[in-house]
């Protein structure tokens, strides 16, 4: 039975600086996945007429906003960055009981979204074009950047608020408006964020929030208006959104998609720092993470030690109700996921050869939460569906290489490209050996953090296209080239 949404929940679609109800009647029920209760029946389910309207919302302001001086824009932009932070409590609340993350992480969450805001709001007056002044041929030719009009965004659940950030935050400082689709898994964050854009002052129009399911994605990735569409979320619906790109109106078409990045730990690495990267960082968020490094290729000859300390840290993570500022961990986000991420471990369990060091199949806590307990697994086949998948949960699977050449070679049979960690003393090595990842992102000595100031995106099935630094604002605009005859 779903519950009417308490009062200081947002549950409408934020359309043209209105909140509406979704003209189609089905509801998005939000499960708190850490005791399984209600937290509300009537989150709005936009479907085509609701895209549309969205998508006309920001058509209409479109062209008033691109021609608005940059630095009103990013005066607006500093100013709901500084809104989101004053109610980062708030928003944090909002995520967490709906995808079940620490209170710590989804408040980073919002606070990260905010930087997102502070550092593209600085590039709005200061994008580039070329000029080729040629006296002798008698010709002047420039090259200009203009926004696309209408861009979109749809996100993945496992952090609603900094996707915010790295979409929207770029589209509209290069003068686009945006219509962005967080998650059905995780809507009441993004939703909440709606009267802080009235707050902000932008006009109607530049910044819309819809939540919706796969429908509304497909909606929006063909959608004849849309020229420009950014995807964060599996491989599988990554490529529909691509398909649907093509199949309209050819729209620009980035993926931010799944991985199965590796780390590789040298003999010669300050192992405490590999060892906390590889505990805390890698459990971050129940490892629900696209660039967690969930293959550990470690030298043979400390994979004994390392193994076992990496072994007495992962049991030492707490896990508990992630409003409690003492858990570390809280569940994964829905029965879904902890269906899944349990069979993988159930399958792997019984695979011939391979060591569970730690965890095992999880059964469900006393709150009811989908609470998977840490897990390594030792040796695992090349082959085995834990080795090659994304699993998206707190699994590491960990093999030993004997030299360098097998490192890389171990590294690289991935059909995924998103990230790479490499931990060793010795700099030459780790840009010899990081030289050689077929990734978009090669970490030394710590985990794979995307930040706003440096691209970060995927090489083969991990993507196509860049979010954050300058390449994450060019991805939002389209070159014009201008010839001049001098006469
Ligand atoms: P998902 O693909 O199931 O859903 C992502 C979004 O796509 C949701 O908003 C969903 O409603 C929408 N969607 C689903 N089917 C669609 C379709 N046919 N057309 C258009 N939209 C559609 O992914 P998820 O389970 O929410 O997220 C987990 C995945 O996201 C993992 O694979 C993870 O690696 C990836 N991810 C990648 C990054 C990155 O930056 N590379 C970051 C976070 C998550």
């Amino acid at each position: 039975m779903s519950k009417p949404a308490s009062p200081n929940i947002e549950t409408r679609l934020f359309i043209g600086n209105k909140y509406k109800e979704a003209k189609q009647s089905e509801k998005i029920t939000v499960i708190n996945p850490f005791d399984q209760s209600i937290v509300t029946g009537a989150v709005s389910c936009a479907g085509p007429d609701d895209v549309d309207d969205a998508v006309e919302a920001a058509f209409a302001a479109a062209k008033g906003w691109a021609k608005t001086r940059p630095s009103e824009r990013a005066r607006l932009m500093l100013r709901l960055a500084d809104l989101v932070e004053e109610n980062s409590e708030e928003l944090a609340a909002l995520e967490t009981m709906a995808m079940g993350a620490p209170l710590w992480i989804t408040k980073h969450g919002a606070t990260s979204m905010a930087e997102w805001f502070r550092y593209y709001a600085g590039w709005a007056n200061k994008l580039p074009g070329e000029t080729f002044l040629d006296p002798a041929e008698g010709t002047c030719k420039l090259s200009t950047y203009e926004p696309f009009g209408v861009c979109a965004g749809i996100a993945a659940w496992n952090g609603s608020l900094m996707f915010v950030g790295w979409k929207v935050a770029p589209a509209i400082a290069a003068g686009n408006t945006f219509v962005f689709k967080c998650s059905e898994k995780s809507p009441l964050g993004v939703l909440a964020l709606g009267k802080l854009v009235i707050e902000a002052g932008f006009p109607p129009g530049v910044i819309n929030f819809i939540s919706g399911g796969a429908e509304a994605g497909h909606a929006l990735a063909s959608h004849m208006k849309i020229g420009k569409i950014s995807f964060t979320g599996s491989s599988a619906a990554g490529r529909k959104v691509q398909v649907a790109a093509a199949n309209s109106n050819l729209k620009q078409c980035s993926l931010e998609l799944g991985g199965k990045s590796a780390a590789i730990v040298f003999e010669d690495a300050q192992l405490d720092n590999a060892l906390d990267a590889m505990s805390m960082g890698f459990l971050v968020n129940s490892t629900q993470v696209c660039a967690a490094t969930t293959r550990l290729l470690i030298h043979e000859n400390i994979a004994e030690t390392f193994v076992e300390s990496l072994r007495s840290r992962f049991e030492s993570i707490v896990l508990g109700d992630p409003k409690a500022p003492t858990s570390f961990m809280g569940p994964l986000v829905d029965k879904i996921q902890f269906d899944r991420v349990n069979g993988i471990i159930e399958n792997g369990a019984k695979e011939p050869g391979v060591q569970v060091v730690t965890g095992g199949p999880s059964s469900k806590t006393k709150s009811g939460g989908f609470f998977v307990t840490p897990t390594i697994f030792l040796n695992p086949s090349t082959e085995s569906t834990m080795w090659r998948d994304e699993i998206f949960g707190p699994v590491l699977c960990v093999r030993t290489f004997k030299d360098e050449d097998e490192a890389i070679e171990l590294a690289n049979d991935s059909k995924y490209g998103l990230g790479g960690s490499i931990y060793t003393s010795d700099i030459s090595r780790a840009l010899r050996v990081g030289a050689e990842l077929k990734t978009g992102t090669v970490s030394i000595n710590q985990g794979v953090i995307p930040d706003y100031c440096i691209p970060f995106g995927g090489w083969k099935e991990s993507g196509t296209g860049r979010e954050g630094g300058k390449a994450g604002i060019m991805a939002y605009l389209q070159s014009k080239t201008i010839s001049v005859k001098l006469l």
